[in-house]
């Protein structure tokens, strides 16, 4: 057993030696200090298995040294106290500041003191024990278990104190939000084994670009938070966050499979953007929403205007749950003509929205909206049957003579998701005894994914016996062989190529795709008719149906069903 004695008084060190040989404890070296920094010099280089240490070694007092001794968090060393003093509650202190034991010197005989130092001696090992077991906790509980990155529970806390501290030094603080971008894909293609190799294969590639003083956590899922601490100048920030960016740039290799994968990384500061975590964390959520909007692999710092553009449209968003549940949501109805004759052959639903404070609000501001969230699904149902309710009233107008327009209704592409649509439309159709092939169901031709779920969808819905339509025809970029693969039977050629048929290039254009089209058997509607001009060129071409303002802008139900049933349209 290894001991050092720290006393200032010679006497009681020699007599603390002549105790310890009397105590037949197996001794193999006792050094002595009697001075303060010795003794804790002495302490840090040779660890010992038990430190004898005098209360009084002016000007130190024993409480000092002690936490000296245990400040660079050192256990090893069990330290029993020696004093002259029998205050108890000094004792205590002494224990609580890392002391094993307190002995009174007046008590020390070889038998109290071999007691004292064996007790202390098995404390110690017990209070190591506990220590470590703490530490393992602490560990499991702060660490990520897959990745082996801090988690979310450390994150939570290491933002908060570090929000407290910053706020009294001033200094500045880097909030960085990673998510990776098509994760979600690859999780689903390549399934979820794969999906955690390429976590922890993430996870250790974005550990090099940071600093150590830095704090890289995951948070769940594919996100990640990086917290930067004393970082001067923005550009550092630029620098370290398109090293984050380039460290993933290299293909990885999961499960002998090559994937890509680019992050979004939303950046905000402390105390610039917020003044609490919650905050803090709000903004850099927005600012890596911000990142993905504009196109995903990119760093990007928050803004106050964009945030406050994001408030109002989760706002509208919102609201718009609302406005389904509630009346607010209307359809308008817009004429079809036949292009000879200019009798009313069909009619066009189109979708408004009553809003309490804002007014009408068009579809172009909200449908976006709705298409982004699950919300186009209900809207997409409400249309149809909405639609449906309102022909079957005018079949009651029209008092048993035969209706003979059809009414078009205008799907979103993601309502093809909605794979129980067929036999909703199925239901409206039965419901309100409206035969299928005076339903028109119009998709714009640019948001068309050529994909095999899409193609069985609008099958499906074909099959119901209801016509569909390609809107916005000319827009986007279907060929004809791709064309073909779909069931349309009707094209809506653009009102931008009806709009510029002024210009010599656009008539041929126009031309071209009227011949085109009814050399294939569509039908063909032109839309966005506004001027006489117009009109006769449409009809030159012998496009079916004309659609514009020229002959009505989209109107109520019932300023549609005055026209219709006066035939002032
Ligand atoms: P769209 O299907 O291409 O509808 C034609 C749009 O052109 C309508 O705008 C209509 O009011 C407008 N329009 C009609 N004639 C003329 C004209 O002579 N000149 C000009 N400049 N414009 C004309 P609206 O009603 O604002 O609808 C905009 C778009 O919103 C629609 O484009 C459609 O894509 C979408 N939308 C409307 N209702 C619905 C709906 O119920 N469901 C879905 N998913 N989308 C809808
Ligand atoms: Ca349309
Ligand atoms: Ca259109």
């Amino acid at each position: 057993m290894d001991i050092l004695i720290i006393d200032d008084d010679a006497v009681d060190r020699m007599s603390a030696i002549r105790t310890l040989r009397q105590s037949e404890l197996s001794l193999d070296k006792i050094d002595q200090a009697d001075t303060a920094t010795d003794g804790i010099r002495c302490a840090a280089e040779n660890g010992y298995d038990i430190i004898l240490l005098d209360y009084q070694i002016p000007p130190s007092n024993g409480i000092e040294i002690l936490r000296e001794i245990r400040g660079g968090n050192d256990y090893s060393t069990a330290i029993v106290m020696l004093s002259h003093s029998n205050d108890e509650n000094l004792a205590l202190s002494c224990i609580e500041a890392g002391a094993q034991d307190f002995v009174m010197k007046s008590e020390i005989t070889a038998s109290r003191l071999k007691r004292a130092i064996l007790i202390s001696q098995e404390r110690h090992s017990l209070e190591q024990q506990v220590r470590e077991s703490h530490e393992r906790l602490r560990y499991i509980a702060e660490r990520d278990s897959l990745t082996g990155l801090r988690n979310r529970y450390f994150f939570d806390e290491a933002l908060r104190d570090a929000i407290t501290k910053n706020s009294r030094s001033g200094e500045q603080l880097v909030l960085m939000l990673l998510d990776l971008d098509n994760f979600k894909k690859i999780n689903d293609v390549l399934g979820h084994q794969a999906g955690d190799s390429l976590l922890q294969e993430i996870a250790r590639r974005l550990e090099n670009p940071i600093r150590k003083s830095d704090k890289l956590c995951r948070l769940g899922g594919d996100e990640f938070a990086i917290l930067v601490y004393d970082l001067p100048q923005l550009e550092h920030v630029r620098l370290l966050a398109d090293r984050i960016l380039k460290s993933l740039e290299k293909p990885m290799i999961i499960q002998g499979q090559t994937v890509a994968v680019t992050a979004s990384i939303g950046v905000a500061t402390y105390p610039l953007c917020a003044t609490d975590a919650t905050g803090l964390m709000k903004c850099a959520d927005v600012a890596m929403y911000r990142a993905k909007e504009l196109g995903r692999n990119r760093v990007q710092y928050y803004s106050h205007d964009f945030h406050q553009k994001m408030v109002s449209r989760m706002q509208l968003e919102f609201d718009l749950k609302q406005a389904i549940q509630g009346d607010q949501l209307i359809l308008f109805f817009q004429p079809q003509l036949d292009t000879h004759s200019e009798q009313l052959v069909g009619v066009e639903a189109l979708i408004r929205w009553q809003h309490h404070d804002l007014g009408i609000i068009q579809p172009d501001e909200f449908i976006p909206i709705a298409e982004e969230s699950d919300l186009i699904i209900d809207i997409g149902r409400w249309v149809i049957q909405a639609a449906c309710r309102q022909f079957s009233q005018w079949v009651d107008a029209a008092q048993g003579t035969h209706i003979h327009f059809s009414i078009a209704v205008n799907l979103s592409a993601r309502q093809l998701k909605d794979h129980a649509l067929s036999e909703f439309l199925q239901n409206c159709l039965k419901q309100y005894n409206i035969p299928a092939d005076l339903v028109e169901l119009e998709l714009t031709e640019s948001h068309l994914e050529n994909s095999l779920s899409a193609i069985e969808m609008l099958n499906s819905l074909s099959d119901t016996g209801v016509k569909l339509s390609l809107d916005d025809f000319g827009t986007g970029y279907s060929s004809l062989s791709h064309l073909s693969q779909f069931p349309f039977s009707i094209l809506k050629i653009d009102k931008s190529f009806v709009q510029s048929s002024d210009d010599e290039k656009q008539r041929t254009l126009l031309r071209a795709i009227c011949a085109f089209a009814h050399s294939l058997g569509y039908e063909t509607v032109a839309e966005g008719i506004e001027t006489e001009a117009q009109k006769s060129f449409c009809q030159s071409l012998n496009v079916n149906r004309l659609q514009g303002y020229l002959f009505s802008q989209p109107i109520p139900a019932q300023a549609f069903e005055n026209i219709w049933l006066q035939g002032t349209i």
